[in-house]
This record gives C-alpha cells, sequence and structure tokens, in this order.
C-alpha cells in the first residue's frame, strides 16, 4: 500500500537565535524561535511521515514540555521517525517539500541540506526535494517575523 502525510510548520524569527534549516546553521542576522532548535523544514518532513504512518504528528512524539527535547537537533526527531517506519516493515518513496522565507535566499544551502536530511532519514539523495519560496513581501512571512514549511511524504508498505 502507498500512503502520503502532509505537513505545515511555522515558527517565529528572532535575533540572537541560530537559524537550523534542514539541520544545517544558515548564516542569517536572526534565527527561529523553538523549544527544539526551530528547524522547520526538519519538523514539517517529521510531521509528514508521521502523518503518513498514521503515527499521528511531532507534538506527540517529541513534546515541547519534555525536557529532554530543549534545544535538541531536529535531526534527532528524523531518526527517531525513521525507526518508528522501520519498526512497522514502511518505507521511504519520496519527500517533497518548500520552505517560505523572504530571506536569506535558500537555494544555495539545498545541496548540503538535501545531503544531510537523506542521511538522517537513511534514503538517497534523489528522494528528497527541496524548494524555496518568498511571500512575496506580505504578511509575518514577508516582513521577515517568520519561516515557514510545508512537506509531503509518500511511504510503502
Ligand atoms: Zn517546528
Amino acid at each position: 500500500m502507498t500512503r502520503s502525510g502532509i505537513a505545515y510548520d511555522l515558527h517565529r524569527l528572532a535575533e540572537g537565535r541560530k537559524l537550523m534549516i534542514g539541520g544545517l546553521d544558515v548564516p542569517f542576522d536572526k534565527g527561529s524561535v523553538g523549544h527544539s532548535d526551530g528547524d522547520v523544514l526538519s519538523h514539517a518532513i517529521c510531521d509528514a511521515l508521521l502523518g503518513a504512518a498514521g503515527l499521528g504528528d511531532i507534538g506527540t512524539h517529541f513534546p515541547d514540555t519534555d525536557a529532554k527535547w530543549k534545544g535538541a537537533s531536529s535531526l534527532l526527531f528524523l531518526q527517531h521517525t525513521r525507526k518508528l517506519l522501520d519498526e512497522r516493515s514502511l518505507r521511504i518513496i519520496h519527500v517533497d517539500s518548500v520552505v517560505i522565507c523572504e530571506r536569506p535566499k535558500l537555494g544555495p544551502h539545498f545541496p548540503a541540506m538535501r545531503e544531510v536530511l537523506a542521511k538522517s532519514l537513511g534514503v538517497s539523495l534523489e528522494q528528497i526535494n527541496l524548494k524555496a519560496k518568498t511571500n512575496e513581501g506580505l504578511g509575518e512571512l514577508g516582513r521577515g517575523e517568520a519561516i515557514a514549511a510545508y512537506a509531503i511524504a509518500t511511504l510503502e508498505g
């Protein structure tokens, strides 16, 4: 059986924080606010995978009330999710995603992000697709107050 999962995530951006996206520390004057490292892309991918597996959502598996996840690398969430999929004999076929922010430009960072994400999920580069959009200057995303991501994951099992 083939199944898909969809996800959306958003984090506020603030000065004095790291901007972690797809497991990479992207140089920028602001970073994402969150209990873990605030990695909007990893969170969206994780949630899409959990959705496709029928395993609820990221908040259930990695609650922000749990001190264990404070400042944690979101790549741990991906690795743990991969384990949950393995236990259920679910195979990742493909992950597609969109990251929405006005700045910085993400395209140049995508090759390295794909490598990190593919490694964390135990899949090949071709199974991870990343896209970037601006919000045309509109709303909180357009004003650089937040960063958002959508992801869809397809599993087989
Ligand atoms: Zn998040």
